[in-house]
Parts: structure tokens; sequence; C-alpha cells
């Protein structure tokens, strides 16, 4: 099968695309014929060396997949068959024609929505609603503060605080992103680069009962300025550096606030079976309706323009999801 390789670390021009053994699926396993995959930021960072993928997972880059059930490995007791239409949350082994993937992490992938479109759920919406429901316990009136509000995960995040009935308000790097997470129901958003957002945050709310960041280091302080007495900090990256210096935890105390950190790559297979479950029941139906939840595409490339796709992540321009189709 083909796959895209990286020999050295390095930059986009290291992804190779080569012929490898096609895999079969061992116990439990179900082989999908992959159709499409999405771009991560743990792609560059696994690219450049810098994000190993756990012991034992595919050293192949690709943390989600849309494709077709081709055969079922041993002792498989879910539902999935041959020819179904799955989308799937992996380790890695996403860039490629095909890919194992143990049952537990498979889902259907929505009937209204493109195979080519669904590789763009799994890996941003399972993150957010992970850390929506799962880590914050967002609530129904809540104010949800999300930093790169139309990135993949961001966009994501969006749609779903609306659908648990709590209040997104974003920050972003310019205008365009800024409408288009309003146009997914941000009740305000700020470009961090021209505006004070916690000014803009006060004056909307008392504080932030949650914040999703994926910054970090260079906002730890807008964060603790804005965040609201007793309120959840969830951090679950570090575009902005991991370096904080000041007096981050004095103010953190002096609002209750609570620091929550979260990795979703690294979760046993039990708790991203359980993740996928509730996904499934709580957030999955709602796609059929595209006012209430949809995947957002940035654009699509095929296979043998991995490079391209990289640049164009690592350029911060894309709005939503970078698809990576297989199968043109
Ligand atoms: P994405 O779609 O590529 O969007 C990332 C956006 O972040 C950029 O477009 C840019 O938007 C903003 N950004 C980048 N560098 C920045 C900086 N220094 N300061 C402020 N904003 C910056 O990313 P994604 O795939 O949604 O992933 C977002 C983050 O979530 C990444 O850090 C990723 O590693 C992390 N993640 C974590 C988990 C987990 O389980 N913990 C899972 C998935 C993803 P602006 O133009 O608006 O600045």
């Amino acid at each position: 099968m083909r796959a895209v390789c990286v020999d050295e670390p390095g930059g986009p021009e290291t992804l190779q695309i080569q012929t490898i053994p096609r895999p079969e699926p061992g116990p439990g396993e179900v082989l999908v014929r992959v159709h499409a995959t999405a771009l991560n930021r743990a792609d560059l960072l696994q690219r450049r060396g810098l994000y190993p993928p756990p012991p034992g997972e595919s050293e192949i880059l690709g943390l989600e997949v849309s494709g077709i059930v081709e055969k079922t490995g041993p002792g498989v007791k879910s539902m999935f068959k041959p020819s179904d239409r799955v989308m799937a949350l992996l380790c890695g082994g996403g860039y490629a024609e095909f890919v194992n993937v143990p049952e537990d992490l498979l889902l259907f992938a929505p009937p209204n929505i493109s195979i080519s479109e669904a590789a763009a759920i799994p890996e941003a919406w399972l993150t957010a609603f992970q850390l929506l429901h799962f880590v914050a316990h967002v609530q129904e009136g809540e104010v949800v503060l999300i930093h790169a509000g139309a990135s993949g995960v961001g966009s994501a995040a969006v749609q779903l605080v609306r659908l648990f009935k709590a209040v997104p308000l974003v920050t972003a790097g310019t205008q365009e992103k800024l409408a288009l997470a309003k146009s997914l129901g941000a009740a305000q958003g700020f470009n961090y680069r021209e505006e004070d957002y916690v000014a803009g945050v006060h004056q909307f709310t008392g504080g932030a009962d949650v914040i999703l960041d994926c910054i970090g280091g260079s906002c730890w302080e807008q964060n603790v300025s804005c965040l609201a007495v007793d309120g959840r900090w969830v951090l679950y990256g570090t575009l902005g550096g991991s370096t904080v210096n000041g007096d981050l935890l004095k103010r953190l105390l002096s609002k209750r606030g609570q620091l929550l950190c979260s990795l979703l790559r690294s979760r046993s297979l039990q708790y991203k079976s359980s993740l996928i479950n509730a996904f499934s029941s709580l957030v999955l139906p709602h796609f059929s309706d595209p006012e209430l939840l949809r995947p957002v595409i940035d654009c699509e490339f095929n296979l043998d323009q991995v490079c391209d796709a990289h640049l164009h992540m690592e350029a911060n321009r894309n709005m939503g999801k970078i698809i990576l189709n297989v199968i043109p």
C-alpha cells in the first residue's frame, strides 16, 4: 500500500510516499480502506521528531481517518462489517491506504456528510467534546472562552458549547477567523492581535467560567485575568510557548481557579472507548442537522500534495480542518 513515511525528522520535504506492506487486522481489529485523513498539529511535531507515537503504535503520521471497512479481524464483537462507512480515532497510521483500528475506536460516519469530510471529525471533535464534557464539565448557561476559535478544535468547540446550551466567546488572529467563529455560534469574538480581550470578556460577563486554552505561555496573564471565581482553565496545547514568568499561582489561588491539563493521544483504550461511546450518543446524531453541527473544512489536498498541506497548516492559514484525500 502507499503511505507517507518520514525517514529523517525535519521539514515538510521529508514527507515521502513509499510502498509498504498492507497491514492485516489482528484480534479485535478492523482493517479500514482509508478514503481520507486530516491534518493535526501533532503531525507537524511528529514529523520534526518532537512528538513520537506512544510505544507500540504505528510510526506513520495520521491521527484520524474516514473510509470503508475492508475486513474484520478475529474476535471482533462490534457491529462493524465490510462496506460500512466509518471514521476512526488513531494513535497513528492515518496517512496510508489502509489502517488497522481497534474496534472500540471506530465510529459510523454520519450519513449526510461526505466520506472525505468525515475525516475532519474524529480528532478535533473528540478532543473538543472531551475537554468540554469530560474535563471541564461545562454546564448550561456557563461562559466558555475558546482560544484559536477558528482552529480545527476551536471550530468544533464553539458548536459543542452551543449544543450544551452554554455561551462561547472566542479569540482569533484575523477578522475572517472571528467571522467564521461567529457564524458557528460564538456570542463574541476578540482579535487578540488588535484588542484587549480581557476587557472585552469582562464587559461581556463577570469572567469566563471555562477557558479552552491551546496557547499556554504567551496568554497566561490574560487567562488568569479573564477567569471567573471558581473557573476552570483547561490547557490542552502550548502553541504560544510553555514558560510562565510571574505570579500565576497567587492569582490563580485568589480566584480559586482550577488549572486542568489534558492530552487525548496518550489516554488508555478504555478511556477513548468511553469517550467515543458518549460522543456517539450525545453528539453524533446532531450532525444530521447541518444548522446545528458541521465539520468545518478549510481545504483539501491529495496524498501526493502532503508537503503543501503541512506548509499550509504551518502558516496558520487554515480555518477549520485540512483534509488529505488518500483516494482522490
Ligand atoms: P489548527 O486548526 O491548526 O489551528 C491552530 C491555530 O492556533 C492557528 O491557526 C492560529 O490561529 C493559532 N495559533 C498558532 N500559534 C499561535 C500562537 N503562538 N499564539 C496564538 N495563537 C496561535 O490547530 P488544531 O488542530 O485545532 O489544534 C489546536 C491545538 O490543539 C494544537 O496546539 C494541538 O496540538 C492541540 N491539540 C491538543 C489535543 C489534546 O488532546 N491535548 C488534541 C488535539 C489538538 P490564529 O490565526 O487565530 O492565531
